[in-house]
């Protein structure tokens, strides 16, 4: 999710937008009409190249916090026919730690675990850019940060194929608003969770409509109810449910819009992470640890010395059962989270669905208790952080099941659908295309072939 807490009154504001949508739709709504303005943005791009014009389209969605069970637990009937039709993930995808919304949305799309993309939390110091004088903080709340591509390491799927000449299109995906690795979409939008859900289906339709020369063959799509009601009411309450129920119906009528296009496109429903209920009240690192001397963000914590980052383990590493401390170096290397000093030192991992934070809200702020749900934690300790993988489409062969993978595979399998090669610098990708390759059909000739793909 973008927001932590949905905006106050947002669901007033989406009835506006859905009577304005129906009124401006109208009853006998088609295809072929363009949707309502949506505010998007332009990127100077030529047409797709004789190559690109020859692949095959990849809509990627995102549904935020849909939790790995909630498909078979809550019957979204669409989502698992989808699966039955393609290829399903019945034991969950593993997000990247941590299992937050912007670094396994860049997971997902660049290939890279955190520590490598760069987005190691929804918001975070960077200890290089204070001793360089630079804005030091990155948050999703920040529009500066946000669309500052210098955050940002490796190379989008949207760059990637923008550089090899396939234009690209983001209805909302984190780091689609930012330049990153020299490209952006060809088309996207400023995030704005108020635009209506409809309306961003039919601006999907509408792209895969243009002439072949600039119609995208990589569309984003994002959808955050499911994420906002397991934190607003936890993940098993009746809302989260109709929450669920919401975002499968779009997904079947998107598949339904995506098939009257007759084109070749394959459909990739994923999410980022999944929700948990949310355990007693906050922890507060400080209570447990002198943190003069420090810098902290949320419950990350950012030393000055190395003598002051050991003395706060020594202090926090018998302190509580609530979370293990580890010095940045020490973090489980199946994490993948001990090199980038954007993660703080020491680092603090929660051992259950705790509110983890370093200091209480400064003298005369609030202080809310923790909401009802919530993500983040390490899904190998909590599996209720596994997300979701549905794919169908002609490059995907039927009743595929794979067994729990970790999503940074996801981009080399859908470059390949694309028929886009891999980058290999600055950064190879973290994900193996063999991980996924055996749910794919036959390559069609009219790809260009990448590195992997000819070892199949
Ligand atoms: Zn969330
Ligand atoms: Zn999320």
């Amino acid at each position: 999710m973008w927001n932590t807490i949905p905006r106050r009154g947002s669901f007033r504001t989406r009835v506006f937008w859905l009577l304005l949508a129906l009124f401006a739709a109208g009853p006998a709504a088609s295809l072929a009409q363009p949707p309502a303005q949506l505010p998007i943005l332009h990127s100077e791009h030529g047409p797709n190249s004789a190559a690109a014009q020859r692949a095959h389209y990849v809509v990627l969605v995102s549904l935020d916090g849909f939790r790995w069970d909630y498909a078979v637990r809550d019957h979204a009937t669409h989502l698992l026919q989808l699966g039955r039709e393609g290829a399903w993930a019945p034991d969950g995808m593993l997000p990247s730690y941590p299992s937050l919304t912007f670094p396994n949305h860049l997971s997902l799309i660049t290939g890279l675990y955190p520590e490598h993309h760069g987005i190691l939390a929804n918001s975070f110091l960077d200890p290089a850019r204070t001793a360089a004088g630079k804005p030091d903080r990155y948050s999703i709340r920040d529009a500066a940060a946000v669309t500052d591509g210098s955050w940002y390491s490796g190379v989008p799927l949207w760059s990637q194929a923008e550089a090899q000449g396939m234009r690209t299109a983001c209805l909302f995906w984190p780091g689609s608003e930012a330049e990153i690795a020299g490209q952006r979409p060809s088309e996207y939008l400023r995030f704005d969770d108020h635009i209506d859900e409809n309306l961003r289906l039919k601006q999907v339709v509408a792209w895969l409509q243009e002439p072949a020369a600039t119609r995208p063959h990589f569309i984003t799509v994002y959808f955050s109810d499911v994420d906002h009601a397991g934190h607003a009411f936890g993940p098993d309450a009746p809302q989260t449910h109709a929450a669920i129920q919401h975002v499968d119906a779009l997904v079947g009528q998107l598949q339904q819009d995506l098939q009257q296009t007759g084109l070749p496109v394959d459909l990739v429903v994923v999410s980022d992470h999944g929700m948990i209920a949310t355990e007693g009240p906050w922890i507060t690192l400080s209570d447990y640890a002198d943190l003069s001397g420090f810098a902290t963000d949320g419950p990350l914590l950012y030393g000055r010395t190395e003598a002051d980052r050991q003395r706060v383990y020594d202090q926090l590493k018998h302190a509580s059962d609530k979370f293990q401390v580890y010095r940045l170096r020490d973090v489980p290397p199946e994490l993948h989270y001990n090199r980038n000093q954007r993660a703080g030192d020491p680092v603090v991992i929660p051992t259950g669905p705790y509110a983890i934070r370093a200091v209480a809200p400064a003298n005369g702020r609030p202080d809310h208790a923790p909401i009802p749900g919530s993500h983040g934690y390490n899904p190998r300790w909590m599996p209720q952080m596994k997300a979701s993988f549905f794919a169908a489409g002609p490059d995907i062969r039927p009743g595929s099941r794979v067994a729990p993978f970790e999503n940074v595979n996801l981009y080399p399998w859908i470059a390949t659908m694309l028929g886009l090669h891999l980058p290999t610098s600055p950064l190879p990708v973290d994900g193996k295309l063999s991980i996924l390759s055996g749910t794919l059909r036959q390559q069609h000739s009219t790809q260009p072939s990448h590195p992997e793909g000819k070892t199949q």
